[in-house]
């Protein structure tokens, strides 16, 4: 059953990918000035990385932990009684509003900060921006997914729909694309759009430090935390990534030092822009 579970996962996630980057070669909204092929290469092997650390190291202990808290009978889903399509929805619902806070944190506690910057220290953003992060946030972010399961209870079912779903939200909405306005401002009451996201990856910290959604997008509203909207032209203008050394983002070597590196460490600083 898991291991059906998890190629599911998988085919979401290949599906995913291959769809946007499709869309973003018929109707990118930015115009890029880095070569398409070698931003894919370079995050595809930030990918590969990330995936066989969280493999080896946390894949198995967070089965065990799922199954443990099941047998165990703890969490607030099994209190209530909770199964079937409910139990799916309210868990994918639960486990987001605690991604918007986990993600929040991300960006409010310098050491967490360290790791996440590696991802917004990326100069433009498309679907391969959403392979890249350093694996230091992924192996933590097991961690706070562990303390959610104990507290929530989710199913097996649910907990795997909630990472497909935050695999395949994450290629949508970091996608180099754009919606027509009418459907862009009534998507985005509910889920994360391209242009919500790329508003929170904008140099500009009045409007990077909000957006902090990741499937739905009510969570910025409900906590304060909702940037202005982008206009459609202002999408294809905005300025990506990190105030600090903006030049020097995009290598290996640089991903990997990002947490010691103390550029971009304190963002109350105003904005260096140009
Ligand atoms: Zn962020």
């Amino acid at each position: 059953m898991d291991i059906d579970l998890d190629t599911g996962k998988l085919i979401v996630f290949i599906g995913g990918l291959t769809v946007f980057l499709m869309i973003e070669a018929l109707s990118a909204a930015r115009e890029s000035s880095v070569s398409k092929v070698g931003r894919l290469v370079r995050h595809g092997f930030m990918a590969l990385v990330n995936t066989s650390l969280v493999r080896l190291l946390t894949f198995v202990p967070m089965l065990a932990w799922l199954v443990y808290v099941e047998q165990q009978g703890w969490g607030i889903a099994r209190w209530l009684g909770l199964s079937g399509p409910l139990e799916f929805f309210l868990s994918v619902l639960i486990l987001d509003g605690f991604d918007y806070l986990w993600h929040r944190a991300n960006h409010r506690v310098t050491f967490l900060w360290r790791f996440h910057k590696a991802h917004h220290s990326d100069t433009e953003i498309d679907v391969s921006t959403a392979l890249r992060f350093h694996p230091g946030e992924l192996i933590l972010s097991m961690f706070a997914k562990a303390i959610w399961v104990l507290i929530w209870g989710p199913s097996a079912f649910a907990w795997f729909l909630f990472e497909a779903l935050v695999s395949f939200c994450a290629q949508a909405h970091h996608s180099n694309c754009d919606l027509p306005d009418t459907i862009e401002r009534w998507m985005s009451a509910v889920i994360v759009t391209p242009r919500f996201h790329a508003t929170h990856h904008a140099v500009r910290r009045d409007l990077g430090d909000a957006n902090f959604s990741t499937i739905f997008s009510f969570w910025d509203p409900m906590f304060r935390t909702l940037a202005p909207r982008l206009s459609k032209a202002s999408m294809t203008t905005v300025a990506i990534g990190l105030p600090d050394a903006r030049g020097r983002a995009q290598s290996l070597s640089q991903w990997l030092v990002e947490p010691m590196d103390n550029a971009n460490l304190d963002l109350s600083q105003p904005a260096k822009l140009g």
